[in-house]
C-alpha cells in the first residue's frame, strides 16, 4: 500500500526558542553588549550560574562547543605530550579530534552492539601510558559508569565525561555528567538545549575549573566573573595559553529560557523513544537494546540493530525504503564519509582495527525522534519502518 509521505514527520526542524529569550536578544542588540566579560552578570555568567546549580556542580564554564570543552578539559588535566587518552571507537569525528588539539594520542575501545563500550577491551588497553578515559555516552547511550569509575579510581585516572547529547539522563539516580572528574555538554542544533553552537563543561575541582577558565580566554582579570576560584586561579594567571573560545551573550541569552523545557523534552523525548522501540521490538528482524539496569535515558532519537542475517545491499535498500516511506534512517558504517565510522578519521596517526565496532556500525541504524512529536507521527515512523523491513525480507522469501 502506497504510503501518504506528504504527512511525514519533519524529524530534522527545532523547537522554536521559547519567546521569553526575545526581549533579552533585543536588549544586547539595542546595547551591543555581547562580550561576556563586559558587564556584571552578563547572560554568560549567570548561564554559567543557572548550568552549574542544575548540575549540583560547584563550577560551570560556557564555551564555543562541546568539542573545545573536551580539549580544554584535556588541556586542564596537564597530562604528560603524547599520554594516551582511552575513547569508545563509536563517537563523533570531533571527539578523536579534541583528544590529538590537546597533544594527547586517542587509543580507540571497543563498542559493543548495544552502543557502549566494552568493558574488557577497556581493561585491556588501559596501562601506565594511560593518561585519562573520555567517555562519549554515544546518542545518550550510557556506558557502565560503574565499572569505568572502579577501574579508573584503582589506576588514579581521570575520567572525562563527553555527556554532549546526555544531558539529563540518569545513572544510578545521579546525572550524567557529574559522574567522572569533568563532564561536557553540547548546545549544537541537535541536542537537549539548541544554540545553534555552544557547549559547557561542569566540575567540582576549583584548580581544573580555574585553568579552564583561563585557557577558554579569561585573560588578564576577567577570571574574577566567575565565582569561587580565588586561590586555585591566581596560581595559574599568566601560565597558561588562551585558546579563546569564549561563548558570547547571545548564545546565552537563547540557551537560558529553555532550562525550564528540559525535563519537559527529556520526559516526551523517552516517552517518544521508548513507545517506538516497542513497536521496532515486535518484528524478527529488529532489536533496540535495552538501556542499562542503572541507567534512565534522555534519548532525542533512536537507534537499532538489524537481527539475523542481512547483506550490505539488503540494508542499503532498507534504507531506500525507508526514505520512500517518508523516514530518513542511516547505517553508519554504510553512509558515505560518516563522521562516525572511525576508519573514516584519516587523520588519527594509526588506523586501528576494532571488528567488534566495525560490525556494529555496519548494522546499527539510526533515526532522528525529536521530543517534540506527536502520537501520528511515532506511529507513522513505526510503520514506514517495519512496512521496509516487510518489503525487504518478503523480497529475499519471494527469490528463495
Ligand atoms: C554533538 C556531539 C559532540 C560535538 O559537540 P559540538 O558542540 O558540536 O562540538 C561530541 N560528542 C558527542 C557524543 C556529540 O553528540
Amino acid at each position: 500500500m502506497p504510503r501518504d509521505t506528504q504527512i511525514a514527520p519533519n524529524c530534522y526542524d527545532a523547537e522554536p526558542i521559547p519567546v521569553a529569550a526575545k526581549a533579552e536578544i533585543d536588549r544586547l542588540l539595542a546595547t551591543g553588549d555581547l562580550f561576556r566579560y563586559t558587564s556584571e552578570n552578563a547572560p554568560v555568567s549567570l548561564l554559567e550560574a543557572e548550568f552549574a546549580a542544575l548540575m549540583g556542580q560547584r563550577f560551570a564554564v560556557a564555551v564555543s562547543s562541546c568539542s573545545q570543552a573536551l580539549f580544554l578539559s584535556l588541556k586542564a588535566l596537564n597530562l604528560p605530550r603524547g599520554a594516551n587518552v582511552l575513547v569508545p571507537a563509536f563517537t563523533f569525528a570531533a571527539v578523536p579530534s579534541a583528544i590529538l588539539h590537546a597533544d594527547c594520542t586517542p587509543v580507540l575501545v571497543e563498542v559493543k552492539d548495544d552502543y557502549r563500550i566494552d568493558i574488557e577491551d577497556l581493561h585491556h588497553k588501559i596501562d601506565d601510558q594511560t593518561g585519562a578515559i573520555l567517555i562519549s555516552h554515544m546518542r545518550g547511550h550510557t556506558s557502565d559508569m560503574d565499572a569505568i569509575l572502579a577501574v579508573a579510581h584503582e589506576r588514579n585516572i581521570p575520567v572525562v565525561e563527553d555527556a554532549a547529547h546526555s544531558l539529563g539522563t540518569l545513572w544510578n539516580g545521579k546525572k550524567i555528567g557529574t559522574l567522572g572528574t569533568i563532564g561536557c555538554f553540547s548546545f549544537q542544533s541537535y541536542k537537549m538545549l539548541n544554540a545553534g553552537e555552544g557547549g559547557i563543561l561542569i566540575t567540582n575541582d576549583a584548580d581544573l575549573a580555574a585553568r579552564t577558565i583561563i585557557m577558554s580566554g579569561a585573560y588578564e582579570h576577567n577570571w574574577r566573573k566567575h565565582p569561587g576560584l580565588e586561590g586555585s586561579v591566581l596560581e595559574w594567571q599568566n601560565k597558561l595559553p588562551l585558546y579563546n573560545c569564549r561563548m558570547q551573550n547571545l548564545s546565552a541569552a537563547v540557551i537560558r529560557p529553555q532550562l525550564s523545557q528540559l525535563d519537559r523534552r527529556v520526559e516526551n523525548g523517552r516517552r517518544n523513544h521508548d513507545y517506538v522501540a516497542n513497536q521496532l521490538n515486535s518484528s524478527d528482524y529488529i532489536t533496540v537494546p535495552a538501556p542499562l539496569p542503572a541507567e534512565l535515558r534522555a534519548p532525542d532519537s533512536l537507534q537499532f540493530n538489524l537481527k539475523g542475517e542481512w547483506t550490505d545491499s539488503q540494508v542499503q535498500k532498507l534504507q531506500a525504503e525507508c526514505k520512500a516511506n517518508g523516514v530518513n534512517i542511516c547505517v553508519f558504517g554504510l553512509s558515505q564519509d560518516n563522521a562516525r565510522a572511525f576508519w573514516n578519521w584519516q587523520f588519527l596517526p594509526k588506523q586501528p582495527d576494532l571488528p567488534r565496532t566495525r560490525a556494529m556500525l555496519m548494522r546499527a541504524c539510526d533515526t532522528r525522534l525529536p521530543a517534540r512529536l506527536t502520537q501520528p507521527d511515532l506511529d507513522f515512523i513505526s510503520q514506514a519502518i517495519l512496512e521496509a523491513v516487510q518489503t525487504i525480507k518478503g523480497e529475499q522469501l519471494h527469490l528463495a
